[in-house]
């Protein structure tokens, strides 16, 4: 498997001060790195929150994105050929066909039913038993999305080889139930509401994700 290299077609300039920053440095440098007081989706405090979506509004960074996490998959890969990428709705479309475009698949989503909330693949889209599949999404931080779409896949037929992600919210500790990686992993420090440090300053408290809950 060829994985081409970040930035081949890009100026000069978008290369030099893109590959000087880290992925947390991207986070930093378009101000997706939020220092402040979160209601994470797991009801949780925290100071800071990373929002993948404003990373992921700079193509070029979205492609770099992309390309990394493809190569720090290809020793799960291995000699396989893998047919299709499937990320979970809203949050892992844009990496996940970042991925697909390094890796040269086809690049799938799963969304949630509007009234079962079930993980599901709609618009037409179709796995054909035996493939070979990967699931990337943006942040994982229980590991529950990309859970629910491995399963959908399994249950399509398809072999699931790995999962990815940029960031690993969970400090390595979530299981997918297949091989993992992601370009950081995080541990950040988190409060119960009835503890919180923040709270406590009397700082307003703001719920950052897109999640329903
Ligand atoms: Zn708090």
């Amino acid at each position: 498997m060829v994985i081409q290299q970040p930035f081949e077609n890009a100026s000069p300039a978008i290369l030099s001060a893109a590959m000087a920053l880290s992925t947390i440095g991207l986070f930093e440098e378009t101000g997706a790195y939020l220092h402040g007081h979160f209601r994470l989706t797991s009801g949780l405090h925290s100071g800071e929150y990373l929002q993948c979506a404003k990373v992921l509004a700079h193509p070029d960074y979205a492609e770099r994105l992309g390309h990394e996490l493809a190569g720090k998959l290809s020793p799960l890969i291995s000699q396989l050929s893998v047919d299709v990428t499937v990320a979970p709705a809203m949050g892992g479309i844009i990496i996940g066909h970042e991925v697909a475009r390094a890796l040269g698949t086809r690049s799938l989503f799963t969304e949630r039913d509007g009234v079962t909330n079930e993980m599901t693949l709609r618009r037409g889209f179709e796995i054909k038993p035996g493939e070979n599949a990967i699931v990337i999404e943006d942040v994982i931080t229980t590991g529950g999305s990309t859970k629910e779409v491995v399963r959908v896949l399994q249950a399509a037929g398809a072999n699931v080889i790995a999962a990815g992600s940029i960031i690993d919210r969970s400090g390595g500790r979530a299981e997918v139930g297949v091989p993992r990686v992601s370009l950081e992993t995080l541990e950040p420090v988190t409060y119960q509401p009835d503890d919180c440090p923040l709270c406590r300053a009397g700082q307003p408290v703001i719920k950052p994700g897109s999640r329903r809950t």
